[in-house]
This record gives structure tokens, C-alpha cells and sequence, in this order.
């Protein structure tokens, strides 16, 4: 295994002499202190409202943004950034109030004070490279307790690049204990991971599955138009579905715990934003998966700003064994 010493957590990550070695250290700390913020704030008590678009949001997605953008910030000022959340300037909403208060209580002073600078910051409007930043993805299972995760993904030159994700209470394998998993991966460079608090490193690789009949399925708890899973299910004889919120399908794959990922696409939202897939995506990718539309497309992670992907006809993502197979199926049911 290579690993590197980052200096702050005194552990060993993977990827020595990485081309990412700053952005590792830099966003597995902050992956780290979000999901530790977002945990706490679940223990004490959410908040939640409800966005223009109806999809829920909490403090601790305010509070989560706060800890990352102003990390990225301090660390990679050349960037632009994508997120997820914003604010309004005054930061007055009761939302935005215990956002700040949570974040004092947590001792980030600065982030607290600035509230509304620090979460509605874009980066450098100039920046080759994009940060694609979810900082709850998965906000419904958040508010009941369920896993999800804090997705830090970096995109240039046209693809995904660098992925990093806290998965926090990712439910362990064979009914195990729930613990805060932490998932990483640079292009050329493979998938690793580790639990929160822990110093070992593994690789991440998907599964060997290749009869599509024996595949676990994973589908999402939210967006399921017309029970695309539930169609596979039947017509493929598959005898597992799992439903998972956000981005932790795609670790669930990554860590070869199941096989396929299959989303339709929603009249008005798509398959969703660029931050919802950007780390999930690279993370899969260098375990070994494929991540494609219902066609076969890549996905397009430069639509206007601030819109979701619309113009594709859903996703899938899998272990690669038989993804052609799988499209091909899809085809006759979808
Ligand atoms: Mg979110």
C-alpha cells in the first residue's frame, strides 16, 4: 500500500506521489470537520426549511458549506467552486442564524462572523478547475437519521478528477455497526478509503458480479420516476434492491457492496446537479465502475450555472462487468 503522511491527521492516506497530494490532505480534513459538525449538529437538534424548489434544507447543510468553502478558499484561491447552498446576504434567515450559532459553538469564529460570504463563495469566476460541493447530499436521510454524505469532487478538463466523501453513519457490512466512512480517488490513481478515526487504507474495487440476475441493485430513497428500479427489478430477476440517499450509492459500489446504480431522470430536474454526481462519480470510476446514461453518454457536468443536468435520460452506474448488458435491458423497460 502507498501512503503519504498528512501532517495534520498524522495518518497514513494513499497515492504517494500523487499528482493530488495537496488536495488529499487538504479535503480529507475538511470531509473530516464537516461531517463531524453535521453529526454533532444530528445529535443537538436540525433545523430544517424548505428551499423555492421544495427540497428540504437544514443548518447543518449551511453550517457543512461554511467548514468546506472556507477551506477551498484558504487552500486553492485559483478555483472556482459550484455548491449547493446559498444564503441571503443578510444573513437573517432563522436558519442562517443557527447556522452561525453552530459554528461559533464549534469554534469557527470567522466562518460564524462571515456567514454569508464564506457560504456564497464562487471561487475565482476565472479558474480552470471546479470544485463540485454538496455538503449534505442526501439531506432526507440526514433529517432521519439514515447515512449520507459530504461530497468535496473537483472537476477539470472536461471530466471528474478528484473525489473526496464522508460517509457518515454508512451502515456497516452484514447488518455491522454504522460508522463515518471516508472515500477518496484521483483520476489515474485509484480509490481508497478508510473509517473516520481509523489509520488504515484501503483500496477501493468493485465487485466481480457479471450475471445481471445477481446483481444488487442500489436506487434512491427520493428520485425513483416511474419506478425505473422497481422495472428492473422485475424483468431482470434481481433479488436485492437497496435504497440509499445521495452520493453513498455510488461508495456502495465502489466498496462492492453492490452492483448497479439506476436513476431516471425527472422532467425538471434531470438526473440533478453537477455536485450530485461529480465525487461519486471519480470515486466509482477508480474502483473500477463505469458511470454512463441510459445511452451510454458521459454526463454533461457543465450545464448553465446553477442548473441541474437536463439533458440526459436518466443514469447508471456499475461495476463495469456487463454495463452494455445493462443498457440493453434497460432499453426494452425504460
Ligand atoms: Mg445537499
Amino acid at each position: 500500500m502507498l501512503g503519504i503522511r498528512a501532517s495534520h491527521t498524522g495518518e497514513s492516506v494513499g497515492m504517494e506521489n500523487s499528482r493530488f497530494t495537496k488536495e488529499i490532505s487538504v479535503t480529507l480534513d475538511l470531509a473530516r470537520k464537516a461531517a463531524a459538525a453535521t453529526e454533532r449538529i444530528r445529535e443537538n437538534g436540525i433545523q430544517a426549511s424548505r428551499k423555492q424548489d421544495h427540497t428540504p434544507v437544514t443548518q447543518a447543510d449551511i453550517v457543512s458549506q461554511a467548514i468546506i468553502l472556507s477551506g477551498l478558499r484558504r487552500h486553492f484561491p485559483n478555483d472556482r467552486i459550484e455548491a449547493e447552498e446559498a444564503i441571503s446576504s443578510d444573513g437573517r434567515n432563522a436558519l442562517a442564524m443557527s447556522a452561525g450559532e453552530a459554528l461559533r459553538d464549534l469554534g469557527y469564529d470567522h466562518e460564524s462572523r462571515n456567514l454569508a460570504q464564506v457560504v456564497n463563495d464562487r471561487g475565482n469566476p476565472e479558474g480552470r478547475r471546479i470544485w463540485m460541493i454538496d455538503p449534505i447530499d442526501g439531506t432526507k436521510g440526514f433529517e432521519r437519521g439514515l447515512s449520507y454524505a459530504v461530497a468535496i469532487g473537483l472537476y477539470f478538463d472536461g471530466r471528474p478528477r478528484f473525489g473526496c466523501m464522508a460517509a457518515p453513519a454508512f451502515p456497516g457490512e452484514d447488518g455491522g455497526e454504522k460508522t463515518t466512512i471516508i472515500a477518496y480517488a484521483g483520476r489515474g490513481e485509484g480509490a481508497y478509503w478508510l473509517e473516520a478515526g481509523r489509520d488504515r487504507v484501503e483500496p477501493l474495487r468493485v465487485s466481480d458480479v457479471r450475471d445481471i440476475s445477481r446483481m444488487r441493485l442500489v436506487g434512491s430513497r427520493a428520485h425513483d420516476m416511474d419506478d425505473i428500479c422497481g422495472k428492473f427489478v422485475d424483468r431482470a430477476g434481481i433479488q436485492q434492491l437497496i435504497r440509499m440517499d445521495g452520493q453513498t450509492k455510488y461508495l456502495m459500489l465502489a466498496l462492492g457492496r453492490a452492483d448497479v446504480y439506476i436513476r431516471s431522470a425527472d422532467p425538471y430536474f434531470g438526473i440533478a446537479y453537477p455536485w450530485d454526481h461529480c465525487t461519486g462519480q471519480i470515486i466509482l470510476e477508480e474502483a473500477g465502475g463505469r458511470v454512463t446514461d441510459l445511452d451510454g453518454k458521459l454526463i454533461d457536468y457543465e450545464p448553465p450555472p446553477g442548473r441541474p443536468i437536463t439533458n440526459l435520460d436518466g443514469l447508471v452506474a456499475s461495476n463495469a462487468g456487463c454495463h452494455e448488458e445493462i443498457l440493453d435491458f434497460l432499453g426494452d423497460i425504460a
